[in-house]
């Protein structure tokens, strides 16, 4: 099956927390998240072949002032070639290569292990987050499998917590035992409200209406987000100051 990407951009400061990253984006995804605002990759439009001589002559520009080669999506591992080749590949660069996967799909279990680095989302409440309401049932369960898979592993994981307005607060206690099942030496935690038009273009604008943030929390929700985690190194994302 030939590999499609939606492109890459060979220095970026805004995909992994603190590092340098050269990122690439894959096509397709398992869920329809509402605020997705990477969905028509995620549905696998304006899509291209990936070109590894163009991919491997500009990472061996870039090799030197990255930390990782940061595939995400849409959602990776729906292509686990992809997956296999460009670890493989920054490997052989000498580059550290980081994943960043829904962890719900079967082969992302066996994927993780060619990372050195994982970033995933906790979805909750996971019915609405990931847009597939009745249709969510064993999504889950391989969630919890991938999340215990990855707390075992001792790999560095950024873990991001995507946060509907009204929403989300009312199943933190269920975010922080998922949290909780990492290191705090191995892992971040960002904390990302959900933000709607005009800085992104969701999904769904509608569901956007009612849930997503104008730019940042209020001042109460920062302070309530920065608390949740104590020990985890936290940052709390704002898109606009
Ligand atoms: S998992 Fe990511 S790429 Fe897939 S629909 Fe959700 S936000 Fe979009």
């Amino acid at each position: 099956m030939e590999l499609l990407v939606g492109g890459w951009k060979p220095f970026s400061l805004v995909d992994v927390t603190g590092r340098i990253t050269f990122t690439v984006w894959s096509c397709g995804c398992n869920l329809k998240c509402p605020f997705c605002h990477n969905w028509k990759q995620a549905e696998w439009m304006n899509c291209m072949p990936f070109l590894e001589t163009k991919f491997l002559e500009d990472l061996k520009e870039s090799r030197d002032f990255i930390d990782y080669v940061h595939l995400t999506g849409g959602e990776p591992t729906l292509q686990p070639e992809l997956v296999k080749k460009l670890s493989r590949i920054s490997k052989e660069q000498g580059v550290e290569f980081s994943l960043n996967t829904n962890c719900t799909t079967a082969p992302a279990l066996e994927l993780i292990n060619h990372a050195d680095h994982v970033a995933f989302d906790v979805k909750v409440p996971f019915p609405q987050l990931s847009g597939l309401d009745g249709k969510s049932g064993t999504l889950w369960g391989t969630f919890e499998k991938c999340t215990d898979k990855l707390a075992s592993s001792g790999k560095p994981v950024e873990v991001r917590v995507p946060v509907a307005r009204g929403l989300t607060e009312r199943y933190v206690d269920e975010i922080k035992r998922i949290v909780q099942k990492f290191d705090p030496e191995k892992a971040v935690v960002v904390v990302n409200p959900l933000v709607g038009p005009p800085l992104t273009e969701p999904r769904d604008e509608e569901w956007c209406k009612e849930h997503c943030y104008p730019g940042k929390f209020s001042p109460r929700e920062e302070q309530f987000w920065k608390e949740q985690f104590p020990g985890y190194k936290v940052k709390v994302k704002r898109w606009l100051d």
